[in-house]
């Protein structure tokens, strides 16, 4: 856990090298158990896991597909003004 932000004793405060040293899925199957997530939707924490991964893996695609379509659109129009 953090040792370096006073205020912070529950998780890693993600400055530095203040970060987990394990496997995020296996975390995040840590947290579902912990929180009997898995009741909810009667589905085993891996699944979940792998779901949630999943899910901020296509959020950074998306993103990712979203600069790039407004980089090229930011292009046509420079390259339209520089016709006029
Ligand atoms: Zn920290």
């Amino acid at each position: 856990m953090c040792t370096c932000n006073p205020k912070i004793r529950s998780f890693y405060c993600g400055v530095g090298n203040c970060r987990p040293k394990g496997n995020f899925i296996d975390d995040l199957r840590i947290v579902i158990n912990q929180y009997s997530i898995e009741n909810d939707s009667n589905t085993p924490d891996f699944i979940l896991a792998e779901y949630l991964n999943s899910c901020l893996d296509s959020f950074a695609s998306a993103i990712q597909k979203r600069e790039q379509w407004v980089s090229k659109d930011k292009n046509q129009i420079d390259e339209h003004l520089q016709k006029i």
